[in-house]
């Protein structure tokens, strides 16, 4: 018998699923973006998107599985993809699964002078004391930017890229993409609070700590896994060649 939290399929239908979910979602950038997973500890091997697919068409088997310590880059990836997600697959810590985004409100929020997200409601504050932000845009991702990337990668849940998008980082697809969901929910929230033109009104710090690790509990207790699982179920109805 499987529980809640179990997921069922091989974790290259978890990140195509993944990815479909980012498509309807609205979180993605056509062909270009994308999501990563380590197939080995030590995060040498990785899976990635070819270069030219759409989320919304990702199929298991489309999934391209590269040695980020190999000295050339295979021509089916996309090169930021292999300097930005080799780097932290490289680097990282605990890097799992490594998502990138240029979703819509966690972009807006990348381009403010000061792109801080306060804790002004319970998804924000998920995310207090855990954003870091990177302020050193210097074009599209390939060289110095990749290995001072790859350097921060696992140091915090959520990377901001200044100027530029978002990257979410999880042991696993599930944690990554949680992560990443809602956190975009966070920034959707508060962008649309501060578009009101009224003040908004962050909690004390120590409600926001609090409330962060209530969050950290409930996905210790397999929230991430649910949330995942559940979205199998979903696709499963109704595009289930994700998993061929
Ligand atoms: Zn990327
Ligand atoms: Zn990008």
């Amino acid at each position: 018998m499987t529980t809640a939290t179990e997921l069922s399929g091989t974790p290259r239908e978890q990140l195509a699923c993944a990815f479909r979910w980012l498509a309807r979602l609205d979180m993605h950038e056509g062909v270009a973006n994308h999501c990563s997973l380590a197939t080995q500890a030590d995060g040498r091997r990785f899976l990635v998107n070819p270069e030219g697919r759409h989320f919304a068409e990702m199929r298991a088997s489309d999934l391209v599985e590269v040695d980020a310590s190999a000295a050339q880059r295979p021509e089916s990836i996309d090169p930021t993809a292999w300097a930005i997600h080799g780097a932290m697959h490289r680097q990282g810590r605990g890097v799992g699964c490594v998502m990138h985004a240029h979703s819509l409100y966690a972009t807006a929020l990348a381009c403010l002078e000061t792109p801080e997200l306060p804790p002004v409601e319970q998804n924000a504050m998920r995310f207090f004391e855990r954003v870091h932000i990177d302020a050193g845009f210097d074009g599209m991702g390939l060289d110095e930017e990749a290995e001072r990337l790859g350097k921060l990668a696992g140091t915090a849940p959520i990377l901001l890229l200044g100027n530029h998008g978002v990257v979410a980082t999880g042991h696993d697809v599930a944690e990554a993409f949680d992560h990443l969901y809602y956190f975009e929910r966070a920034c959707r929230s508060y962008l649309v609070a501060r578009a009101s033109g009224l003040p908004v009104r962050p909690v004390a710090p120590e409600i926001a700590r609090k409330t962060a690790q209530q969050w950290e509990d409930y996905l210790a207790q397999g929230s991430a896994h649910m949330h995942l699982a559940a979205l199998m179920r979903l696709l499963d109805r109704d595009a289930p060649d994700y998993r061929d």
